[in-house]
């Protein structure tokens, strides 16, 4: 038994620079961290994120009472905890909370507390991280879902949907993937140059042109891929986040232009985009209180393509099953911090295994140099990771740290399988 013996918790600054929370956690001499992320299009159903709303100093914005609550009452439940029983000490800390949504204590409380101790757990056992978790053996890399370009909340272009995406489906290896990858973004970057368009990066490190249509993102990005040597839709596909959450007012959709139309002319529109640029996976095409949608859009391309539930399903068990009973998608967007803890994210991950869902790991848009997920997705076998682009360094480290695992994996290394 390895004891828990010190807690703290400090204001840091997530890749947006606003601040957020750090904690380590110490076994004696030996220690680990983690940093916890943050969203800007979140699900009204996601766990709370506690600021200080009344410090000016601040704007609203700091951490400091979170910081405070850690290093006093949360640091007294936890000290003298076996450090690897995290069900118990994920048990402790859901129930100090009290709350489904985690508005007492704040997810941004619990988080980085739930993932330092899975960290300092596997380094005392002398076991890399991604080792620590479902998987045994037969490791397998997931593939990348590339954010190359950027809009919604995550830049001010008047793009509408928030995120474009390409996986290079035919890679052999992370590192083909990356080069894939790679290729793509310096043809687009060329190409947004010749436009006379900045090429500027949005939150999750994806280009943020000055453009405002889809269709115009698209073709971009089509360009782009045949110029690297690739095909669309086989060598590489492109995926789309739509955070329709932020896109929703009246039961109506302004999704493709700026005017407010029905949601079955919506999924009408959302048809002829599949087919002229072989759309792969479509992540929150709809509101998360929308399910009769989610359900007809289901019902005609359940087969055709990848749908995921972000905000929809907020890596919550009640709703992932309210979602599967409602036939409401065929994939789940997995972010910790929408739960708050490591345990109640692997029942998810495990109910999704169940039921045949797809799982997608993925970041915020507001994150750091905490690289976790990466050997999280490895070791949960999720087929895909969702961590931005090949650029901003809180996107890189988590690529360049699935390289260093599949350098690891040495021969044994495959890449999962998408189906
Ligand atoms: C997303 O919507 O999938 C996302 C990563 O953005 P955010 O963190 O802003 O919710
Ligand atoms: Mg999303």
């Amino acid at each position: 038994m390895s004891k828990i013996t010190k807690v703290i918790a400090r204001q840091v600054f997530d890749s947006r620079g606003t601040p957020t929370v750090e904690v380590e956690i110490f076994s004696n001499k030996i220690s680990a961290s983690s940093i916890c992320p943050s969203g800007a299009s979140t699900g009204s159903y996601e766990a709370h994120e506690k600021r200080d709303k009344f410090n000016k100093k601040y704007l609203g914005k700091s951490v400091l009472n979170t910081v405070k609550l850690i290093n006093t009452k949360i640091s007294k439940k936890i000290k003298n905890q076996n450090l690897h029983n995290q069900e118990k000490i994920d048990d402790l800390l859901i129930n100090l909370d009290g709350t489904q949504q985690k508005k007492n204590l704040g997810a941004n409380a619990i988080l980085p507390i739930s993932i330092a101790v899975k960290k300092l757990s596997c380094k005392i056992k002398k076991i890399p991280l991604y080792k620590g978790f479902l998987v045994k053996k037969n490791f397998k890399i997931p593939y990348p879902l590339m954010n190359i370009i950027n809009g919604g909340a995550h830049s001010n272009n008047g793009l509408r949907i928030q995120e474009f995406m390409i996986r290079p489906d035919k890679a052999k290896s992370m590192s083909d993937a990356l080069r894939m990858c790679f290729l793509v973004i310096n043809n687009l970057k060329k190409i947004i140059i010749k436009k006379g368009y900045s090429t500027s990066v949005g939150d999750e490190g994806g280009f943020a042109p000055m453009i405002n249509s889809n269709e115009e993102a698209l073709k971009l990005i089509v360009q782009s891929i045949k110029r690297s040597g690739f095909k669309n839709g086989r060598d590489i596909s492109i995926c789309l986040d739509v955070a329709a959450n932020e896109l929703f007012r009246n039961k109506k959709y302004s999704i493709h232009s700026k005017k407010y139309i029905s949601a079955s002319k919506t999924i009408k529109k959302y048809n002829i985009l599949i087919n002229k640029f072989k759309i792969k996976s479509l992540e929150d095409p709809f509101n998360e209180n929308d399910w009769l949608s989610w359900n007809q859009f289901m019902k005609s391309n359940y087969k055709k393509i990848q749908i995921v539930g972000d905000d929809l399903y907020v890596t919550n068990i009640r709703r992932l099953k309210m979602g599967f009973l409602s036939n409401s998608s065929n994939s789940i967007l997995i972010k910790l911090n929408q739960i708050g803890t490591i345990t109640e994210t692997l029942k998810v991950i495990k109910y999704a295994q169940l039921i045949g869902f797809n799982y997608i790991i993925s970041h915020r848009s507001g994150d750091s140099e905490d690289t976790f997920i990466s050997d999280f997705a490895v070791g949960t076998n999720s087929n895909q990771i969702k961590t931005g682009s090949l650029t901003r360094s809180e996107r890189v480290a988590k690529y360049n740290q699935l390289l260093r695992i599949e350098e690891s994996l040495g021969k044994y290394s495959k890449m999962n399988n998408i189906k």
